[in-house]
């Protein structure tokens, strides 16, 4: 499927040569799906790493490039291409770069050349260039510590979805039908994801495949390899999808026992630290091994949070911390509006004149239905400050349920004052202006909010009534379908 055989004499020497013990070794202790393959692909595996390893030029960015290293890149490299009839020799990767730590590049570079990721970095992969590898990101997951993550598997999907065009998370398909199949199944799993991610739910993929559809396909490509059998369960279509183009079905190389000893030869502690923007993701329970591990970590994770908070509490004045304890509450998933409530009461003792603390009460009482408290608390916080936006959110929430649109849409217009591309505000204004039958206003507002923020389901589900009003069939049965995809109705 990529490039030709035999490249010459030097690779028909490298192949004709000994696989040597100690590459053995590395291959098997640090490609832990190498063991579970069929022969045939085992030597395949090997043919890669020989021509691999000899190959590229490796470049270590403070630190020196171990032969261990190079096998376990190459490893790496080997199996995901071993499912191919023709190997595949990654002709279009010349170089590898290994950072010992997190990488990251001085902003002056940063600003010349765009191309460099402005923030700190776990693996980096250009479009026909170099990858770049932090070693100590290899080497914590290949210890077991973030079940389902491995940075060199992403980085090296993103190279393989680079090779015939750009890295858009769509690689070369064999056929068209295929092709058409994963536009359809990756972009619908794509919009469930960053649903989820918004949500702060857990999920089996990782989170950071949220961030564009190039992520998603190398976030994919990961968990199809780390955590085959969960993905295959819960994940159907998008695993017998990548089956297809990697020719490999890793879900059945491991049974599940296996895959247990495996992991727990590990009882390190299991702390997580992604590519940095990218948030920990956990995992929902389940009757299976891999699914246990991912909750385990997600147990893990929560009670780490939690003493990061304990922390940071012991350093500040007590109204600060009760008053991030409240927004702990009205924040959780699902909320705990009435413990907010309470300690937000228990600040307005202390300072009756706590705007903030009152248009959080507000926003608290609000979410239990306390309509007249909710009223009261933001009237009183807007007499002290008359463009606290949170106040005005409230209101024009509460006006918008009795159906008083003009008083609705005077205070989102204030709020909007403060932060013209909020795009909760903006959809907001769009529920006012379809309240007035304004259906051009609203469905501006609505594509303002959506183009600020893709993910908005209220947004998008708000525009389809605004096209439909306008007799825009089409594209309000698009906005629904979209809207579905993101915010399942229950
Ligand atoms: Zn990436």
């Amino acid at each position: 499927m990529f490039g030709s055989w035999f490249r010459g004499r030097r690779r028909r020497a490298l192949l004709a040569a000994d696989f040597s013990d100690a590459w053995e070794q590395t291959l098997r202790s640090t490609v832990r799906q190498f063991p579970q393959l069929s022969v045939e692909r085992q030597r395949r595996v090997r043919q890669i790493v020989q021509v691999f390893v000899a190959e590229k030029d490796w470049v270590g960015a403070g630190t020196e490039v171990t032969d261990e290293m190079r096998v376990t890149v190459a490893g790496h490299a080997g199996l995901m291409a071993c499912g191919y009839d023709e190997p595949y020799f990654y002709d279009k990767l010349a170089t590898v770069i290994i950072y010992p730590r997190t990488i990251r590049f001085d902003p002056e570079r940063v600003e010349r050349y765009t191309a460099l990721p402005d923030f700190p970095a776990e693996g980096v992969a250009f479009q026909r260039g170099p990858v770049l590898l932090s070693w100590a990101t290899v080497r914590r997951e290949l210890a077991g510590r973030a079940p389902g993550r491995n940075v060199i598997l992403h980085e090296l999907a993103h190279h393989v979805d680079g090779l015939l065009d750009d890295m858009d998370g769509t690689p070369a398909w064999s056929d068209r039908r295929r092709a058409a199949k994963w536009q359809e199944v990756a972009e619908r799993e794509f919009l469930q994801l960053a649903g989820s991610a918004r949500r702060r739910e857990p999920t089996l993929l990782d989170h950071y495949g949220a961030t564009n559809r190039a992520e998603f396909f190398a976030v994919a490509t990961e968990c199809f390899f780390e955590l085959p059998q969960a993905m295959r369960r819960r994940h159907g279509e998008l695993y017998e999808l990548l089956a297809g183009f990697y020719q490999l079905d890793p879900a059945e190389w491991f049974a599940p026992a296996a895959f247990a000893e495996q992991q727990g030869a590990e009882p390190t502690p299991r702390r997580v630290h992604r590519r940095p923007h990218g948030r920990p993701a956990g995992g929902a329970a389940g009757e299976t091994v891999d699914a246990q591990i991912i909750a385990q970590r997600h147990a893990e994770l929560l009670r780490q949070r939690d003493q990061t908070r304990l922390r940071a509490l012991s350093s500040m004045t007590e109204a600060d911390a009760l008053y991030t304890l409240a927004l702990g509450h009205l924040d959780a998933r699902p909320p705990r509006a009435a413990d907010a409530e309470r300690i937000f009461s228990q600040l307005l003792q202390g300072n009756p004149a706590d705007e903030e603390a009152l248009a959080h009460r507000g926003l608290a009482r609000w979410m239990q239905g306390n309509v007249v408290g909710a009223q009261a608390d933001c009237d009183a916080a807007l007499a002290i400050d008359p463009v606290d936006v949170d106040a005005l959110e409230v209101r024009a929430r509460l006006s918008l349920a009795e159906r008083r649109w003009p008083a609705a849409l005077a205070d989102v217009q204030l709020a909007l004052r403060e932060l013209p591309q909020d795009a909760d505000l903006l959809a907001l204004r769009g529920d006012a202006h379809a309240g007035l039958q304004q259906w051009s206003r609203a469905l501006n507002d609505y594509s303002d909010a959506v183009a600020y923020d893709p993910y908005h389901a209220a947004a998008l589900r708000g525009r389809a009534v605004a096209h439909d009003a306008l007799g825009f069939r089409q594209r309000a049965a698009a906005d629904r379908r979209r809207a579905e995809s993101i915010e399942p109705t229950k």
